[in-house]
């Protein structure tokens, strides 16, 4: 195997939680055992949640940990920019490529329609899954939309199968992809999705193992099938439990302090 190349790709829409700073720490600690290179990068897609106070929060508690990186945003690196505000060009180029090879298709749906079409799901008591209705627009149709104002969306041609991969901590794992439809990987305001932007980044920085928590389990099998589409090389896939409180629910501020500035100002 070559260097490993792990990252920590906290969203700054918060203070740094214990539960990102312990996957941090696994991070950390399997880039230090095995020589390899620890890199941190921020996913500030949705700018409206995103702050600098929370960016400078996160930074500060990462270091107070010790768990300082060898490659992001402040000290650059050869994959530079490690923000991900700051390459939305690159997630546009990848998603045109996707189009262009037929993995993708723009979406003219408006937001009333796809309420509809969930709403058609709930009452018929099926999964809420996208129709697809947009997957084989003509020309003429797409010309028609635009006239009337819309901006479409990207969205993934989503293969049906069954998707087995090996989770390095979980073990075997087994999805049926039919049951999660073709899902959006960039917004009509030009904004990609986080399931698309981690998958570019990853990529391209060349990261060999995205060990997370075990929330993103699910979005595993999209990612996959987007290194696929793209003839990328899959990284190892490592996910790992959460903190939980006591009562075995999500940690969350209910339970009391979760973020790790709150224990370092309490002299931790
Ligand atoms: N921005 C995501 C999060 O904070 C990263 C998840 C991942 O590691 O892929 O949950």
């Amino acid at each position: 195997m070559g260097e490993v190349r792990v990252r920590i790709a906290p969203s700054p829409s918060g203070n740094l939680h214990v539960g990102t700073a312990r996957t941090a720490l696994f991070n950390y600690l399997f880039a230090k055992k095995t020589g390899g290179k620890f890199i941190l990068r921020v996913e500030d897609t949705d700018k409206e949640r995103s702050s600098e106070a929370y960016i400078k929060n996160i930074f500060d508690s990462l270091k107070a940990m010790g768990l300082n990186w060898d490659e992001g945003p402040d000290v650059g690196g050869p994959y530079a920019p490690y923000t991900q505000s700051e390459k939305f060009d690159v997630y546009q180029k990848y998603a045109k490529e996707l189009m262009d090879k037929g993995f993708a298709y723009e979406c003219y749906c408006t937001q009333d329609e796809l309420e509809e079409e969930k709403q058609t799901c709930i009452n018929e008591k099926r999964a809420h899954i996208y129709s697809g209705r947009c997957r084989d627009l003509s020309e003429e149709d797409k010309a028609k939309f635009k006239r009337e104002g819309r901006k479409p969306a990207i969205r993934f041609k989503m293969p049906s199968k069954t998707m087995k991969f090996h989770d390095i901590i979980k073990g075997d794992l087994e999805f049926d992809t039919s049951l999660m439809g073709d899902f959006v990987i960039m917004k009509s305001n030009g904004t990609p999705t986080y399931n698309f932007a981690v998958v570019i980044d990853d990529m391209q920085m060349a990261m060999t193992h995205i060990i997370r928590g075990e929330d993103h389990i699910s979005n595993t099998p999209k990612q996959i099938a987007i290194y696929e589409a793209l003839g990328a090389e899959v990284p190892q896939f490592g996910h790992l439990g959460m903190i939980l409180a006591p009562d075995r629910s999500k940690l969350s501020k209910r339970h009391g302090a979760t973020a790790v500035s709150e224990f370092v100002e309490k002299g931790y």
